[in-house]
């Protein structure tokens, strides 16, 4: 039997629960808040959205835990100790929608709109010079299921498309940087900077005033990964300071951004409300589906989150 265990509202949960229960009509999936005391001992894979661990803890049969979301620094968090194996969603819709994504909020940056906004509401025409994309550097931080897309879509739009993993890697036409040096060096060339690492131990504060005073003069930053991974502090500042021109964030330290942030009235930053790449309710069912099958059938996981690594 599969629990379906969300903090969702009970409407939204029915939507995944009827999606789930068509990719896997021999399955029977039932809401945590739907099982009895006998029905939670027959459980042994749980479909998870920000799951609340006690609930987790009332499965004593769980063999493994599926989640539909991409991030997992939530579960690490909460379920590490468990030491149950946490298969995420990988998803290329999801990789698509935020290949999507990084497109439109780097021209955005590229092509100046910011700057012509604010020439519109001061009623000033004032023409600012064009660079070929192939003369503006993009640096990736994070070459996974996401940043590789962006990476794709970017390089196919003619940017100078440079990344940065925790692993060396070799894709072609991005030159790729990893560990501290190669950090630094990839810093150093990005005048668009789009993070899309997983939030770990080691990633957490990592774009701090020191990294971000790294960058060339006039650089942007896109963060579409997790809040905690930039000091919004440090990027107000820079900014400020003239160091920085542009921050686009989807993603906040506490979501939603509460109404007094200071985020929210700074003329350089754009605040979007965590809506790069939704995940797509359809096809992350089908990908949760196939997984489960192939359990059934093959007794195998697709690979797991490295509890210790943190993503
Ligand atoms: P992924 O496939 O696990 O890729 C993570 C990438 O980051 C990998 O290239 C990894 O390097 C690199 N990395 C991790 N730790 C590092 C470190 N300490 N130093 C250098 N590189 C490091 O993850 P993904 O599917 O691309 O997703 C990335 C994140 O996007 C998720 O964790 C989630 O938080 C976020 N996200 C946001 C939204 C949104 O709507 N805003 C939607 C979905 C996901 P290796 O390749 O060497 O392992």
């Amino acid at each position: 039997m599969i629990a379906l265990v969300t903090r969702m509202p009970e409407a939204q949960e029915k939507l995944w629960l009827t999606s789930l229960s068509e990719k896997m009509p021999g399955e029977t999936i039932v809401p945590f808040r739907h099982l009895d005391d006998a029905a939670r001992e027959k459980v042994d894979i749980a479909i998870v959205a920000n799951p609340d661990p006690a609930d987790i803890a009332r499965l004593p049969g769980l063999k493994w835990i599926h989640s539909v979301w991409a991030g997992v620094e939530r579960l690490v968090g909460e379920l590490g100790d468990s030491n149950l194996p946490i298969v995420r969603l990988v998803d290329p819709q999801l990789s698509r929608t935020m290949a999507e994504a990084v497109l439109a909020w780097t021209y955005y940056l590229f092509r100046d709109m910011p700057a012509y906004a604010k020439f519109q509401r001061e009623h000033v025409w004032q023409q600012l010079a064009y660079r070929r994309p192939q003369d503006v550097t993009v640096g990736l931080l994070g070459l996974g299921a996401l940043g590789a897309e962006a990476s794709l879509r970017l390089k196919d739009a003619g940017f100078n498309v440079i990344g940065w993993s925790r692993s060396a890697k070799s894709v072609e036409g991005v030159k790729s940087f990893h560990g501290d040096q190669g950090l630094e060096d990839l810093l150093a060339q990005s005048e668009i900077l789009v993070c899309l690492l997983p939030l770990t131990a080691e990633t957490r504060g990592l774009l701090d005033a020191a990294r971000l005073s790294m960058l060339p003069q006039d650089a942007s930053l896109i963060n579409f990964a997790r809040g905690p991974i930039v000091i919004a502090d440090d990027v107000i500042k820079a900014l400020d300071s003239g160091l920085m021109k542009h921050a686009v964030l989807d993603v906040f330290d506490v979501e939603p951004l509460p109404a007094d942030a200071a985020l929210w009235d700074h003329p350089a930053i754009t605040v979007l409300p965590h809506i790069s790449a939704p995940t797509d309710r359809e096809t992350a069912a089908a990908i949760v589906a196939g997984n489960i099958l192939a359990y059934r059938d093959a007794g195998t996981l697709p690979p797991t989150v490295d509890l210790a690594r943190g993503y």
